[in-house]
């Protein structure tokens, strides 16, 4: 059984490294909003904005192994330019691997024969700040839970 008391809270955000330097801001591009719960944002971000109310705004620090998690050594591989799916590459092209749901991997390095992707996300290792503010939080409508995320600011948005 689970209760059905989930919310969907919509959050103005800028994200910073541990250098001041903005990743990314939602003042860019309207409100995230996600439905309480169910993972739509990382973890540590998701128990802060919990614990806020509309209008709220606040600081949250989310250390990398909270966020995206640290870099793992093991992501970074070198494969002969023949395995690419193509000859011409360079360095920050991105491919996926065959799996579903594997990580995308990210050119680091061009050698003559060789090239080095990277698979770790691009926030993993990082230690994140999150400027918040909450500027809409509503009960989930009984389609938002069947559906498992959250839907438009109204709540109806068709997809
Ligand atoms: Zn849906």
């Amino acid at each position: 059984m689970t209760t059905q008391t989930n919310r969907v809270i919509s959050f103005h955000y800028t994200l910073t490294d541990p250098s001041g330097e903005t990743l990314d801001s939602s003042r860019d591009h309207g409100p995230l909003t996600f439905l309480e719960g169910v993972g739509q944002i990382i973890p540590g971000l998701e128990s802060e904005l919990k614990t806020l109310k509309l209008g709220d705004k606040k600081v949250v620090k989310i250390a990398a192994k909270n966020a995206y998690g640290e870099r793992q050594n093991d992501l970074v591989i070198n494969v002969k330019r023949s395995q690419l799916p193509k000859a011409d590459v360079k360095v920050g092209d991105q491919f996926q691997t065959q799996e579903q749901h594997s990580p995308a991997f990210t050119i680091v390095e061009v050698g003559t024969e060789s090239v080095t992707l990277d698979g770790n996300h691009p926030l993993a290792g990082i230690d994140l700040t999150f400027d918040v503010e909450v500027t809409e939080v509503r009960d989930a409508t009984a389609e938002e839970l069947s559906h498992g995320h959250s839907h438009g600011p109204d709540g109806h948005h068709h997809h």
